[in-house]
């Protein structure tokens, strides 16, 4: 039984079930998720004492009531491990994440439990059984086959033993490799080295160092390889430097160092898919997505991969041909690329990036743009509330009202970057929608901007109001939910699907009428001038060459990891060396360009090695832009930015959470199956 005082132990009686931050600390984490554990696997205990036939109420309803303590406690850890954590919080996620993995196989790996869930399904057409209830009894079925329910005992207990083994392993890359990305900020000392980067850079390069104890400047990185700086420093030794920071993150044999780990998950996934029946790990995991089979998977990037190389290459012969036209008398290397594209758009279309940011200010960009955006589709209404307790300071809250008034949700934004938080963007819940339980959501988008010095407005690039954007997309998922079970709640929808609203969102980034009210002058409050507007859209296929080359390169590199088999890995010197393993993959798939590299390598490749949703999984991203491409035509058929659009887009899809099978909510508003042709003739791949 977990203290009363514990703010976990009872729900929380804040508006929306708010968890509590004012009244939690680490101490009642590690309690409360065992006396979750407990509280459920006593719910389930009980079901599987019942006596006589199985119902569909006495069994799955009752287990989608169950572990209600585990989920406020995990959804509150979990939210704060990634975006402010601490040593402390890292020994709980370390000590617990094993435990997690046995909870839940106790429960998938119950015979008893099976055995329920198999007289259900085997009776599942005289049950007579609503839509949303039918398919949570297939679903449920397929979750405990995929789990290795059908495992003898012997087999289930390895099984066991591979599933805990891999979640501390997942937890330890996490924790290094934001330990090493911390480490590897690229300090200056010469103000000089940092010509080109724009004032308030500067400011947050020297609050970094400040922050960090240390004199000058320190340029911290972000997740990906391409590093913002690169585009805008002039001295090409300090590009290089930060380059190379970059791209052997996890890979400085220090004690961060990522590559006994991905060794490890690798051999463990493909002994575990074996285990389940399956040649590898991709084939388990794409099985239950739309796309089927690894086949098909990397079948669309390898269609992708040669047109997306040329327009690379062409895109590079453009970047030596100014280095040659400036008598530079070099070849054009990885930290070259964004210098020399930034000074070949300026030249094309006359647009310089860093005169863009003024219009970009992130509270316009927020209220004006995205929330904007928001209300003309949708007829959405916000007001910041500042009554309730959030887990960190620079946390806004916001309280999501549809057009009657009645009230949806709340929206946490957390945008500013600090060292406490993992890279990238991404969009989570504290609280999920669900009509069994009357529960509306609580959804959070977290991003990495850099903080300006006090007083200063925070200006945003234009990959940045695309990331705000795209994780918007996200949380209206979240928050339009409409289901009655929690296992279908918002975003809870195949991995290479859930990009896709996300997607769509950043179509209205450009379009006029809301560029038109959100990209003011931050001073003079002048509108971004149309001449501009018209050219970024003109430039709108610009570079696509290597940002499709990058995107691609990562993703079949997560594919070439996770097909490998267990007969693979046991050759002689596969995983020997993980670079070489790297390379060898590029070049087989086609899109190894020197000056391309891929998004993410190896050793940092957070999405495929922090937890195992994204491991190959990382083709999502643009399996989902085939649907966001086709769909955002169809917005176009139907006159845009319209009540009557968002209200269909949101009544087909996104607040139809996982209560069918995902293809089918496309179907049902474009009235056929997706075309990829929209995506080529974006992507510029069309020819
Ligand atoms: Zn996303």
């Amino acid at each position: 039984m977990l203290p009363a005082d514990n703010p976990f132990a009872t729900p929380s009686d804040l508006p929306y079930e708010v968890p509590p931050f004012d009244r939690i600390t680490e101490e009642h984490y590690l309690p409360a998720f065992r006396a979750g554990m407990a509280e459920q696997r006593a719910e389930v205990d009980a079901v599987i004492s019942q006596e006589g036939e199985p119902t569909f109420a006495d069994t799955l309803v009752a287990l989608e009531r169950s572990g209600r303590l585990l989920q406020r406690v995990s959804l509150a850890f979990f939210n704060l491990s990634g975006a402010d954590t601490n040593p402390r919080l890292q020994e709980i996620e370390t000590e617990i994440a094993p435990e997690l993995a046995a909870h839940s196989d106790a429960i998938f790996l119950d015979k008893r439990l099976y055995a329920r869930v198999k007289s259900l399904y085997d009776r599942r057409d005289s049950l007579g059984l609503d839509p949303e209830s039918s398919w949570l009894l297939e679903r449920y079925h397929t979750d405990f086959v995929r789990a290795g329910a059908q495992l003898s005992d012997e087999d289930a207990s390895r099984l066991r033993e591979y599933n805990a083994e891999l979640a501390s392993l997942c937890t330890s890359f996490s924790n290094q490799l934001l330990a090493d990305t911390n480490d590897s900020a690229v300090v200056v000392t010469d103000a000089a080295e940092l010509a080109g980067l724009s004032e308030d850079a500067i400011a947050a390069a020297r609050e970094a160092a400040r922050s960090r104890g240390i004199d000058g400047y320190a340029l911290t990185l972000i997740l990906p390889t391409a590093q913002p700086a690169l585009a805008s420093l002039s001295d090409r030794g300090a590009r290089e430097r930060i380059f190379k920071a970059s791209v052997v993150r996890g890979a400085r044999s220090n004690d961060n160092d990522t590559a006994d780990l991905v060794r490890r998950i690798v051999k463990l996934r493909a002994e575990r898919a074996r285990l389940l029946g399956y040649p590898h790990h991709a084939a388990y995991q794409i099985e239950d997505n739309t796309a089927r089979t690894a086949d098909a998977a990397a079948g669309m990037l390898a269609k992708l991969a040669p047109a997306a190389v040329a327009n690379a290459e062409a895109e590079l012969a453009d970047l030596q041909a100014v280095v040659d036209a400036e008598g530079g008398g070099f070849t054009v290397e990885p930290w070259d690329w964004a210098y020399y594209t930034e000074k070949v758009r300026k030249q094309r279309y006359d647009i310089d990036e860093a005169q863009l940011r003024p219009y970009f200010e992130l509270e316009r960009v927020l209220i004006d743009g995205v929330f904007y955006a928001a209300t003309q589709l949708y007829g959405l209404g916000f007001a910041e509330r500042h009554d309730l307790p959030v887990y960190h300071p620079e946390v806004r809250v916001f309280e999501v009202f549809n057009e009657d008034g009645t009230a949806l949700g709340l929206f946490y934004a957390d945008f500013y970057t600090r060292d406490s938080k993992r890279g990238g963007a991404w969009m989570n819940s504290l609280v999920t929608q669900s009509h069994l339980f009357g529960t509306k959501p609580i959804v959070v988008n977290n991003l990495n901007i850099n903080k300006p010095p006090a007083g200063e407005p925070t200006l945003l690039t234009l990959d940045e109001v695309r990331t705000m954007f795209h994780e918007f997309g996200h949380a209206l998922h979240g928050l339009f939910s409409n289901v009655r079970y929690p296992r279908f709640t918002g975003t809870r929808v195949p991995r290479d699907f859930v990009e896709f609203p996300s997607q769509v969102n950043e179509v209205w980034i450009l379009w006029p009428q809301v560029l038109a009210n959100y990209a003011t002058h931050h001073e003079t409050g002048e509108r971004l001038p149309q001449e501009i507007v018209d050219r970024l859209q003109e430039a709108a296929k610009f570079n696509e060459g290597f940002a499709t080359t990058e995107y691609l390169a990562a993703s079949l590199l997560d594919l070439a990891w996770h097909t490998l088999t267990v007969e693979d890995l046991a050759a002689d010197g596969l995983l020997d060396d993980v670079q070489a393993f790297e390379a060898d993959a590029l070049t087989k798939a086609g899109v190894a360009v020197a000056a391309v590299p891929p998004r993410y390598r190896t050793t940092y490749f957070a999405h495929i090695f922090t937890g195992a949703s994204y491991s190959a999984g990382y083709y999502s991203y643009i399996w989902s832009e085939v649907l966001d491409a086709d769909t955002v035509e169809w917005f176009k058929e139907n006159g845009g930015l319209r009540r009557e659009n968002g209200d269909t887009f949101r009544t087909a899809l996104l607040s139809r959470g996982g209560t069918a099978d995902a293809l089918s909510f496309f179907r049902a508003f474009r009235g056929r199956d997706p075309q990829i042709e929209p995506l080529l003739v974006r992507r510029g791949l069309d020819r």
